[in-house]
């Protein structure tokens, strides 16, 4: 379906052109008619879907017919960086239609917050907030979402993760019940469901069945040796010369250790991770953005909702404890339908880890054999947890042996 078939005023179809995009995605062509219509939302769709434009449209379409001043839609999101994104979308899809718009996210300077306080005083049309900065400024009392007409929750499920549950129901519990709600988020687990149970009326239900990465997405597993992983991650990025890469650890100490070894092979890269302040985090994003830099290194802080576009290549160096955040890291490339490739390499304690990742993908993928240079890794096997003896084991009361004086670590 065309942008131009659906029934939204020309100024917003301008703002759409200037992205230049061509058909709806999928998301796109199932939920803007039942957002139009007045419908409450639950999708389940994968970041990458286009599913920021998804809700973006139809709201700034329904905005427009509001006379009323004062906040209008609020947009609860995880992280800095999907916020600012979906600003983004906001400035480029309502350029003609003079909508207002604010962005209320922490760690910025003193100056952030008296912009984010002036915007939410007046009352701007769309805010898209974090729940942590927007609750400081709704506990100062200048904000005034009683007249609210549209609450929109993305990336639900990291939200919970984060720990967001009973701060997003704190700011829920501020907005007046006759609103239209949507909810986005890329899993479905119980927590979820129950959220949406407590705050959403008759929804629309969008399964995409997106639990799942991208058709496009080639997928490329070595078993790998803790200590070979270094040469074998330089091997790769030797192939793949003029690729640009997003390098994944677990930990914030990997990052640093393995942006350190690839530079002192000669590789050029840059690292992120949480603990980087929010300049440093967005120019390295830009840096990576614009191509000034091919190669970067991050946790997991960089495997959701963050739009970089043409990221060719993931390396997954290590395997994510979590089977959803494989999905959400391999899911930066192949966007928009693009080809992409993922490499992982599964060490001798990520066995377990893959073997989730694969009973989620309801697939096993081939374990390629490592290049010359590179000793074969472990065998891929499957792991049972017996869980029930860990069990029985952590909480037994009998006495250890050995010294039971020692104080535990
Ligand atoms: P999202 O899922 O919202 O993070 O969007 C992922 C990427 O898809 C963004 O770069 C969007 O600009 C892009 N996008 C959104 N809608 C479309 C579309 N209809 N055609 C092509 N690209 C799109």
């Amino acid at each position: 379906m065309k942008f131009q078939e659906l029934h939204i005023s020309d100024k917003l179809k301008e703002g759409i052109e200037s992205f230049n995009y061509s058909e709806l995605t999928e998301i796109q062509e199932k939920a803007i008619p039942e957002i139009l219509k007045s419908k409450d939302l639950l999708a389940c769709s994968q970041t990458g879907s286009g599913k920021t434009a998804a809700f973006l449209i139809p709201i700034i379409e329904r905005i427009l017919s509001i006379k009323t001043s004062g906040i209008k839609a609020l947009i609860i999101t995880p992280t800095r960086e999907i916020c600012k994104q979906i600003e983004e979308q906001i400035v480029g899809l309502g350029y003609y239609t003079d909508t207002s718009y604010v962005a209320v996210y922490g760690g910025n300077d003193h100056d952030g917050f008296s912009r984010q306080k002036t915007a939410l005083t007046e009352g701007a049309d769309i805010v898209v907030a974090t729940p942590g900065r927007l609750i400081s400024h709704l506990a100062l009392g200048y904000v005034n979402i009683s007249n609210l007409d549209f609450l929109i929750l993305d990336e639900a499920d990291e939200m919970l993760d984060m720990g967001f549950y009973e701060d997003i129901l704190n700011i829920i519990g501020k907005l007046p019940k006759k609103r239209q709600t949507l909810m986005f988020s890329a899993t479905m687990p119980h927590s979820i469901r129950k959220l949406a149970k407590e705050i959403l009326t008759e929804p629309y239900i969008l399964d995409l069945n997106f639990s799942k990465p991208a058709e496009e997405i080639d997928q490329q597993v070595y078993m790998v040796y803790e200590k070979d992983k270094p040469a074998m991650l330089a091997n790769v990025l030797k192939e793949h010369k003029d690729d640009k890469v997003l390098v994944f650890t677990s930990t914030k100490v990997s990052v640093g250790k393995i942006s350190a070894y690839l530079r002192n092979a000669g590789i050029k890269n840059s690292s992120i991770n949480s603990s980087f302040t929010q300049t440093e985090r967005n120019d390295t994003i830009l840096d990576f953005k614009s191509r000034k830099i091919r190669i970067l290194v991050a946790t997991n802080l960089l495997s959701r909702g963050i739009d970089i576009d043409d990221v060719n290549l993931i390396v997954n160096y290590e395997i994510p404890d979590k089977a959803e955040d494989y999905v959400h890291r391999i899911g930066r490339t192949a966007r928009a339908g693009k080809l992409g490739l993922a490499v992982s390499f599964i060490g001798e304690k990520e066995i377990l880890n893959f073997n989730r990742i694969e009973k989620l993908l309801e697939k096993d993928i081939e374990k390629l054999s490592n290049p010359e240079g590179i000793s074969q890794g472990p065998t891929y096997r499957q792991i049972t947890t017996g869980k029930k003896n860990y069990h029985k084991k952590r909480f037994s009361n009998k006495p250890r042996k050995g010294n039971n004086n020692k104080t535990a670590k």
